[in-house]
């Protein structure tokens, strides 16, 4: 009886479309599989002639590609390099991909739209969700939209109203910037290697600027930040360093208030009125 070696393993093992098949944990990779739920992303998004999109961490091309053959073209940034080549080629024969090597956080979207708007979209790695949105916001006059999947426990703190329990810094910073609406959630099935969590889709549209009413941006997030610090104090103890008892009122909020039973609004009118040293 003839007895067979098992093939020795490679160390860097990729599949036939030269993609490597592990995932690499420390850069979020937890890539989409399910038909299903890619059509309803590209539905979601919705790309038009002209739309200028990006994908944050197009991975092995699980929106890449059918966001090619439906718009033609689109930009997408991947931190992994190991990724680019395979990426490229599976790209080449459906569109014109525009692939930058760079980590997110470091690329300056308002440069990127040279003027116009961009519409973002992508899987996001969910251990840099928060940080990704908040650096979004920087560039808010620069984007249009903005389709995200990230960890439903986030999605759901980014939509939750003053009272809830998951309402805080999150849901103030991006609701007084852009208007958002939690569309789907995807159970982790959908992936490889599926993630511990449930994930959902996210839809944010950026306020027009003249709307936000926000003075002094950097005072406004100081103000927040602080609220939210201690999200179990008062209003009065947790600003204590950068508002009065008076000047809380005279913003339409009682000092006894916590943080979390405080409108979005509520919060601007508070930093409009608070005076430029509270950051
Ligand atoms: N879009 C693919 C999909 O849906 O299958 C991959 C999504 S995976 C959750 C996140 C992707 O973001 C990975 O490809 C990962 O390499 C990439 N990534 C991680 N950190 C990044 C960063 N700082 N900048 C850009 N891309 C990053």
């Amino acid at each position: 009886m003839s007895r067979q070696r098992p093939a020795p393993r490679a160390r860097d093992a990729r599949d036939a479309d030269g993609f490597r098949r592990d995932a690499k944990k420390h850069l979020g990779q937890n890539f989409l599989h399910d038909r299903g739920v890619i059509d309803r992303i590209v539905l979601a998004i919705d790309p038009r002639p002209g739309d200028r999109i990006v994908e944050i961490g197009p991975g092995q091309g699980a929106l890449t590609l059918p966001l090619l053959d439906r718009h033609g073209a689109l930009t997408a940034i991947e931190f992994d390099r190991d990724l680019l080549e395979p990426l490229s080629a599976a790209a080449a024969p459906r569109g014109e991909l525009t692939l930058l090597n760079a980590d997110v956080l470091e690329v300056d979207f308002t440069a990127l739209a040279a003027g116009g708007q961009l519409r973002l979209a992508g899987n996001l790695p969910y251990n840099l969700s928060s940080p990704i949105l908040f650096h979004a916001l920087e560039h808010a006059g620069a984007i249009r939209d903005m389709h995200f999947m990230l960890q439903k426990e986030v999605v759901e703190r980014m939509g939750a109203a003053p009272g809830s329990k998951v309402y805080g810094r999150l849901s103030v910073m991006l609701q007084a910037y852009c208007t958002v609406t939690p569309l789907f959630t995807v159970g982790p099935g959908a992936f490889r290697p599926a993630p511990k969590v449930d994930s959902a889709v996210v839809r944010l549209v950026p306020r027009a600027p003249g709307t936000v009413g926000i003075g002094d941006p950097s005072r406004f997030a100081a103000i927040v930040r602080a609220a939210f610090g201690q999200r179990r104090k008062t209003l009065r103890n947790a600003l204590a360093a950068v508002a009065t008892p008076a000047l809380i009122e005279a913003a339409g909020l009682r000092p006894d208030m916590r943080a979390e039973q405080v409108p979005v609004e509520g919060f601007v009118r508070l930093a409009n009125l608070a005076p430029p040293e509270a950051h």
